[in-house]
């Protein structure tokens, strides 16, 4: 069994992970709605993702035999500006969630709940990339004049997954 208080801490999780699929959704549109349709693509496959994750975070649980709660998901911020400006907030929206990972590994090693240790691993690693990848993405739009943004545009409406 998980610890009532680690059970508490990953179930919030899924609720994280849902409000940053809507976030990432609500940006996705926002994008569209500018006029960067491979932004926007980009996004919607980041909020497809996060919602994998609340799956995966609810399987696991499931899978140590406890019980899963969906919470509240808050409504999401409007209004992000320039796409160099949603970007900056995305790759910050990451190194929150890296926290949140953190902080639920810290609490697996403290209740000696190794096997919920080793399935935050893949997350620790997951959110090293995402925040590689959104940091990427933000300085080549600050390198990128008006037909770079477009061509930047172009490659990220690449995104299938
Ligand atoms: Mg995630």
């Amino acid at each position: 069994m998980i610890s009532e208080k680690l059970l508490k801490e990953l179930n919030r999780q899924i609720t994280a992970e849902l409000w940053s699929s809507n976030l990432y959704l609500s940006m996705a549109y926002f994008m569209e709605h500018q006029g960067y349709p491979g932004f926007a693509q980009w996004l919607k496959m980041q909020s497809e993702e996060e919602r994998e994750h609340a799956q995966d975070f609810a399987s696991y649980i499931l899978s140590r035999g406890c019980e899963v709660i969906i919470d509240k998901i808050d409504v999401v911020p409007l209004g992000w500006g320039t796409p160099l400006e949603l970007f900056e907030h995305v790759y910050k929206h990451e190194a929150h969630v890296s926290g949140l990972i953190n902080e639920l590994m810290t609490i697996a090693k403290e209740e000696k709940d190794y096997a919920t240790e080793s399935f935050l691993w893949k997350y620790v690693i997951e959110q090293r990339e995402e925040e590689d990848s959104t940091s990427a993405i933000v300085e080549q739009i600050k390198k990128a004049g008006q037909v770079g943004l477009l061509f930047l545009d172009a490659q990220l409406g690449k995104r299938e997954d």
